[in-house]
């Protein structure tokens, strides 16, 4: 964290940065935007020699980021109107989400939160506090998402905390870390940290708790990242992945089989593929609706119903996630369904 990447002039001399890139990193300095924050271990990933590489433009602002569109917002999630207490976002009955810090080690230039990651103000321990009390107060909670920012940017001791005080909230189930750490920080998953995950999972009756990796491209699993899933997973935490679909970094089939088959086989299950939404100046990566569905209908056939994420839509405006693929029903008759299999051929499945 200490070395990570946060000037232009760092990035230029490791990087060799565009005049494209470069007037945008002043721009968006200039306003206050979202952070410039590369880690050395995401930049020893990056090939230097590509101007596109997927990982660089993940990281690397371009010129694209200062363009809005008309569907742009600066909350698209509508996060704000729904927080019940500072930092905790009530939305659907049974969970809610704790912003329980601003920071990332790396920023992400199609960050959803990009309206406050990075800048913050984070919560205080008082607010951190309140936030738990709030949910104390709701029983039909049942999950509790720890993200932000990033979970695993909260120290030990903090995160040591956090998980003894939502033990003591009875009806919760399940905690779950979201974190990108494992693709900017692998080496933060320490057996220091290990041990407080563990510390937890000894207590009875301690809520489950699962980890939300976030990987985009099969070339984030460095064997650094590899071996961080591997101890998690061997410490008991499941890990399940998010993958947020982008223009230029993961928007062609080969990329995604590769990517989803390689996290199968670390025991990383692909769980969410997130249509990119509709944060400030992200147009450049959205890949349009009818192409993404497309695309992931075209994984069926390569993948085992185990290696398919859910394809998923956050609704603008504060609706909530839905699940979107291509149907496979393609018509009916009186007595049956017409269903379109993964090579393309039509069968029929009765009604009753
Ligand atoms: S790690 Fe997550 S919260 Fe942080 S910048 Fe990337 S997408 Fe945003």
């Amino acid at each position: 964290m200490r070395l990570a990447l946060r000037s232009r002039a760092e990035l230029d001399a490791a990087l060799g940065l565009s005049d494209d890139e470069r007037s945008a990193i002043d721009a968006l300095a200039a306003a206050g935007g979202l952070p410039l924050g590369v880690t050395p271990h995401f930049l020893s990933l990056i090939d230097r020699a590509d101007a596109n590489d997927p990982l660089r433009v993940q990281v690397v602002p371009r010129g694209a980021e200062l363009s809005p569109s008309s569907w742009d917002r600066r909350d698209p999630l509508g996060e704000e109107e729904l927080e019940a207490v500072p930092f905790l976002v009530h939305r659907y009955p049974d969970r809610v989400l704790l912003l329980a810090t601003d920071r990332c080690a790396s920023y992400c230039r199609f960050c959803t939160r990009k309206r406050w990651v990075g800048r913050g103000p984070g919560p205080s321990a008082h607010e951190l506090e309140a936030a738990v009390a709030y949910v104390e107060g709701q029983p039909q909670v049942r999950e509790l998402i720890v993200s932000g920012g990033d979970a695993l940017l909260l120290g030990d001791d903090k995160l040591a905390w956090l998980l003894a005080r939502v033990r003591r909230v009875p009806h919760l189930d399940v905690v779950r870390l979201a974190t990108r750490m494992l693709a900017f920080a692998p080496m933060r998953v320490t057996r220091q940290l290990i041990g407080v995950l563990r510390a937890h999972l000894e207590v009875q009756g301690a809520p489950a708790l699962y980890l939300l990796s976030h990987f985009n491209h099969p070339r984030e699993l460095a064997p650094a990242a590899c071996a961080a899933v591997s101890a998690l997973v061997d410490a008991g935490v499941p890990v399940l992945n998010q993958t947020v679909l982008l223009r230029g970094v993961n928007d062609r089939r080969e990329v995604l089989v590769a990517l989803f088959r390689a996290l199968t086989r670390l025991r990383a299950r692909p769980y969410y593929l997130h249509q990119c939404d509709l944060a400030p100046g992200t147009e450049a990566f959205r890949v349009p609706l009818a192409e993404a569905q497309a695309l992931v209908g075209s994984l069926r056939g390569e993948l085992s119903g185990l290696s398919v994420p859910t394809f998923v839509v956050d609704v603008p405006g504060g609706l909530g996630k839905v699940a979107l693929s291509q149907s496979a029903q393609v018509g009916d008759d009186d007595d049956a369904v017409v269903l379109r299999g993964f090579r393309g051929e039509l069968g029929r499945y009765p009604k009753r």
